[in-house]
């Protein structure tokens, strides 16, 4: 096991690996910005370096920075968290150059998934279906036409190096085509520094289902079920179940032998996540996800298992020591990502936290770094706080999102509590009958 680990990330997940690494009794170093000098992760932390600047590519994006703080402090792992170098391949390659264990997949799975197409080849080697789409990146206008008007109009047009919802455009008829591919083009140039695009078939009420990996050394793989992540705004998740509202068991059972068994034969290891479109009965994969998402408390609740304690397990190469059949399910559980945000247009709203009061009792957990005097600053995401409740059922669950939600002051900041107590209200929500669609609608008042 690991001597000392540094946490190479801030905010709630932060915290959310710090709190794990004391349950096992490893010291944690904490890397912080000028800008995150009085965070909480930094003053909950065993050590702490500052590694540059506010802006996140001067500090918490510099790997050499990291790597320094990692030496000099004697840690001999790094967890890094969602976000940041979480998907670099390159920083987990100069991680294991150094002797330090990078507590994450191999780099060349890092870089296999990264590349969307490039995952979606190797899915549909070993018996994944996927959403219909060009199975090439892009070059020119021509060849894009055909191969949408092969796939039938509105076709999305992704980036391949995308994430966040980013670089993504709908074509909806073939006269729109070459405007939407310059203005994907230009997207993902700025938000990625690479323009490689692709096409898909723009499904029309998909859910978003995504199951939950982990892969052992020793080549054992599990699932841990299924998310759904259907709320979503911009492409952007919002709001996230487990487990789907949508799905039978017997269908769970199908998608997770699926996932478990490409995994097994591309030799994954550690957490990952397989992200599906669900539509019409049928399940098509988009993407996989090689670190710890946003988003896994709520497979934690309803399974009982530490996620990121078993990816540092995996990390030290310790077996899993369970199999398939080890794994329960218990009830019902969601989280709502508080950003501050004004709920109105989602314009960031930075300030300080004047007051602050998290919400408890049975079945209620929140993953936040936010206290009373933060100054919440406009440099990095705006996701603030994680409110995550757990019920026998999926009803109960929503009677307890609507009391802790009532119950949370943040005080001083805008955030989008108001929106999810509203959501919470609908009667499309309550029925479990949404799609990807479903919440832009709702915000702009089209539902
Ligand atoms: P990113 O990596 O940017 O998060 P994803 O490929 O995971 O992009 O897609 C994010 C979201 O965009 C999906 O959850 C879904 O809501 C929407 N989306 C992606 N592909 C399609 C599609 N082919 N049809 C309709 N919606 C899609």
């Amino acid at each position: 096991m690991f001597h000392k680990i540094l946490i190479a990330n801030r905010g709630e997940v932060a915290l959310r690996i710090q709190r794990t690494c004391r349950e096992l009794g490893i010291p944690t170093v904490a890397v912080h910005s000028t800008a995150d000098s009085q965070a909480m992760h930094v003053r909950l932390a065993d050590e702490s370096v500052c590694i540059g600047p506010p802006p996140a590519r001067e500090s918490y994006l510099n790997k050499a920075a990291i790597l320094s703080a990692a030496i000099i402090t004697g840690s001999d792992a790094i967890h890094p968290g969602y976000g940041f170098l979480a998907e670099n391949a390159e920083f987990a390659e100069m991680v294991a150059a150094h002797d330090l264990t990078f507590i994450g997949p191999a780099p060349r799975h890092i870089r296999m998934m990264g590349d969307k197409i490039e995952a979606k080849r190797v899915m549909a080697k070993h018996g994944v279906p996927l959403v219909p789409g060009s199975m090439e990146a892009i070059t020119d206008t021509a060849g894009a036409a055909r191969a949408a008007a092969a796939l039938g109009y509105p076709v999305l047009i992704k980036a391949a190096a995308g994430g966040g919802g980013r670089g993504m455009q709908v074509a909806r008829e073939a006269g729109e085509l070459a405007e939407r591919l310059a203005l994907g083009r230009a997207e993902a140039q700025a938000a990625f520094g690479a323009n490689a695009l692709y096409l898909e078939k723009y499904l029309d009420r998909p859910r978003h289902i995504e199951m939950q990996m982990l892969a052992d050394h020793a080549g054992q793989v599990v699932h841990l079920g299924e998310r759904d992540c259907s709320l979503q705004r911009r492409h952007q998740k919002l709001l996230e179940e487990a487990g789907s509202p949508a799905l039978a068991p017997a269908e769970r059972e199908r998608l997770g032998a699926q996932a478990t068994a490409a995994l097994a034969a591309i030799g994954y290891r550690n957490a990952g996540t397989l992200e599906f479109l669900y539509q019409d009965g049928e399940f098509a994969f988009i993407e996989m996800n090689t670190r710890l998402q946003v988003e896994h408390p709520v497979t934690e609740m309803i399974t009982g298992i530490d996620l990121v304690r078993e990816q540092i397990r995996i990390a030290a190469g310790e077996p899993l020591g369970y199999g398939q059949a080890d794994i329960r399910f218990a009830g019902h559980a969601i989280e709502c990502r508080i950003n501050a945000e004004t709920p109105a247009s989602f314009i960031p709203s930075p300030g300080r936290v004047e007051a602050y009061h998290a919400p408890g009792g049975l079945g209620v957990r929140v993953d936040s770094a936010l206290y009373a005097g933060l100054l919440v600053t406009p440099f990095y995401d705006s996701l603030v706080a994680k409110l995550i409740v757990h019920g026998r059922t999926r009803s109960e669950a929503i009677a307890r999102l609507r009391r802790a939600i009532d119950e949370f002051a943040i005080i001083g900041i805008e955030t989008t509590l108001p929106l999810f107590r509203r959501i919470v209200d609908a009667p499309e929500f309550a029925a479990g009958t949404y799609n990807v669609h479903w919440l832009e609608r709702f915000v702009t008042g089209n539902a």
